[in-house]
């Protein structure tokens, strides 16, 4: 069976020397915010080229102290509308709820799966007030034009990461990343970071994280506790000099599938630029997935669907459930992520390809 995802695999590399930290961290005697915090947030900062990194609790966490703390430095105001892809992770859009905020969702790109860049500015009301760019399956967004409509309509700039680890795209926007075990980096349990260059954004999320305390129990803001863990930062630690070389052999399959995949049933995802994705999932659309799925797994592929439902035809959402979003629904009935991962084997991969090419429907 050719798993979707093998994080065992992954992460078996590397258990001789999680053991190791494990130990430190344990003979430490200090578990809360230490040196492998301290550590990550530097490493971190500096592979992303940003000044700062502050770790916290997972991703979800990293967009709500991100946008909240922009509305206690006054940048935004409770009710503010955020801009936001109608086809990302829920989690994206419960994160500008849980700020208080107000999304907006506008229609993806059905090429790259990505905000549809055009369709921005008809959504834009004096209530309008930031954008939170995501980079879905880890492909970049059309930043050149968002940065444009940001410019021109005076709007905040916040990227949702979670999908792009190791995407370089050189702007100075706050990025909030998710190290939830199945990411492109990973831990063995939830963690998070926001990375920004903005110093004093840093600062108050390094309070807000922490009970909206600088000075133990002195507390300046209604803060939250979401701290990034210290074994999780120390595993995180262990893997990261890794990631650049495991961005590489997922691009690396990726042009495999993208080169050999012939199927006229089947849509490829779309890559102008491989120095602007790092594939975090490989989607393909069919308009016959359940059939497609099934027959894979008969042949023993495994496959997930990113994602089947819409958040706004959720059930948390009743209120949008009437609302229309054909692109976004069409993605949803059809998309279908193959496996693909550092440790997917060249024969694997080949297999994919050959069972892929002989699927009639
Ligand atoms: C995974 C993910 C998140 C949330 O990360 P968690 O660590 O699970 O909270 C947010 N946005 C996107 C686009 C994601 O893929």
């Amino acid at each position: 069976m050719i798993k979707f995802l093998d994080l065992n695999k992954i992460n078996q590399p590397y258990f001789e020397l999680f053991q190791e930290k494990l130990k430190q961290v344990s003979n430490s005697g200090w578990y809360i915010l230490g040196n492998e915090v301290k550590t990550f947030e530097e490493n971190f900062a500096s592979f992303c080229k940003s000044k700062y990194c502050v770790g916290v609790g997972n991703g979800l966490d990293a967009i709500v102290l991100t946008f909240k703390a922009y509305i206690e430095l006054g940048v935004l105001n409770e009710g503010d509308e955020v801009i936001v892809p109608a086809n990302t992770y829920i989690a994206s859009i419960l994160g500008i709820i849980q700020s208080g905020l107000k999304p907006v969702m506008v229609e993806p790109n059905l090429a790259t799966y990505n905000i549809n860049t055009q369709l921005i500015e008809e959504k834009i009301t004096s209530k309008t007030k930031a954008i939170l760019v995501v980079h879905l399956y880890g492909q970049l967004a059309e930043m050149h034009e968002i940065i444009d409509i940001g410019n021109k309509h005076n709007l905040l700039i916040v990227e949702d990461a979670a999908q792009a680890h190791g995407l370089h795209f050189v702007g100075s926007y706050t990025r909030t990343y998710s190290f939830y075990p199945a990411k492109n980096l990973g831990a063995l349990g939830d963690a998070g970071a926001v990375v920004t260059n903005d110093e004093k954004l840093a600062k108050l999320i390094q309070s807000l994280r922490n009970y909206g305390s600088k000075k133990k129990y002195f507390n300046d803001y209604q803060g939250f506790n979401s701290r990034l863990d210290e074994l999780q930062a120390a595993f995180l630690n262990v893997k990261l000099p890794h990631l650049t070389a495991d961005n590489d052999k997922r691009k690396h399959i990726a042009k495999r599938y993208l080169n050999k995949i012939k199927n006229t049933k089947i849509v490829l995802p779309n890559c102008t630029d491989f120095n602007n994705h790092v594939f975090h999932l490989f989607v393909i659309r069919s308009e016959n997935r359940e059939e497609l799925q099934r027959y894979l797994l008969e042949n023993e592929i495994e496959t997930l669907i990113h994602y089947p439902v819409a958040p706004h035809k959720q059930r948390a959402f009743t209120e949008w459930n009437n609302l229309s979003f054909p692109i976004t629904e069409k993605i949803h009935n059809q998309a279908l992520s193959l496996p693909i991962s550092p440790v997917m084997t060249d024969e694997e991969v080949n297999y994919v390809i050959e069972i892929l090419n002989k699927w009639t429907f």
